[in-house]
């Protein structure tokens, strides 16, 4: 039998289930649709400034994840070469309104999974076109099957299948690489709860942010260089 949906959200990272979760906390179902076979957990971490925060609020994951995740005090930029002080600017007040964390982005998904329905989120499922059929569109998937639906919204990501069927533009590089890690120390526990940013000159900057008392997000970013670009 033909399957349509009221509502499928294509794609489970950060926007598909954060739209999957406000859709459930009005009593509107969804379903999403992920190619990979499990959650894509994987990662480091994402600073959330004072707006990720009103929207953590609004889908009732908020404060499960301040338990987690240390609130930062200042985000201090300085020279990497003569170690001066360029700008320091306060992230507490007497409310919430500089709340700024850096989220570990398993619990992050974790927190947005948690209180989805059962079924919700379909894994294996890859979209691979999309076609018009009547009011409905109809999505073919790398397995075969179809499925149609009232409501389509793409959160696929950098190469979505939903904006390129819109029409919208292919992505652009925007001139910059970036690395960033994890470090894990619960031995000895995380003194500042700072954002810290050195610039080298050239393009180059690094720093680091706490997510919590053991744990530290490490980040580098760099303009290339065309030897640089036949890595990639
Ligand atoms: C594995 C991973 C790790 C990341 N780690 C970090 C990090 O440490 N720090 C940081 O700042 N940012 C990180 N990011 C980026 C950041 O999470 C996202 O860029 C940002 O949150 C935007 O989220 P998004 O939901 O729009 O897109 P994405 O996070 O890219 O999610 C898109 C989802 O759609 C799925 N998808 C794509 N195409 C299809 C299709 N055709 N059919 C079905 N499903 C599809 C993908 O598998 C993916 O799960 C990471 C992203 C990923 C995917």
């Amino acid at each position: 039998m033909e399957e349509v949906e009221e509502i499928v959200i294509v794609g489970a990272g950060v926007s598909g289930l954060a739209t999957a979760l406000g859709l459930h906390r009005k009593g509107i179902r969804s379903l999403v649709l992920e190619s990979s076979d499990s959650l894509r957990a994987a990662g480091f971490a994402i600073l959330t400034w004072p707006n990720a925060w009103r929207a953590l609020d609004a889908l009732g994951v908020g404060d499960l994840l301040r338990r987690d995740h240390i609130r930062l005090e200042r985000h201090v930029i300085k020279s990497a070469t003569t170690g001066a002080t360029m700008s320091e600017l306060p992230l507490t007040g007497q409310d919430m309104e500089h709340e700024t964390r850096c989220l570990k982005r398993n619990l992050l998904l974790q927190a947005l999974v948690k209180d989805l329905p059962p079924g919700c989120i379909r894994y294996s499922s890859k979209i691979v076109s999309i076609e018009k059929a009547g009011n409905l569109k109809l999505l073919h998937l790398a397995d075969g099957s179809t499925i149609k639906t009232k409501v389509l919204v793409g959160c696929d990501g950098l190469n979505s299948v939903v904006a390129n069927w819109l029409g919208f533009r292919q992505p652009t590089f925007s001139g910059r690489f970036a690395c960033r890690g994890l470090i894990e120390d619960p031995q000895n526990p995380i003194m500042k709860r700072h954002i810290m940013e050195y610039f080298l000159g050239e393009g180059f900057r690094f720093g680091f942010s706490p997510c919590n008392d053991e744990t530290l997000c490490w980040f580098f970013t760099w303009s290339p260089s065309n030897r640089d670009m036949k890595f990639t």
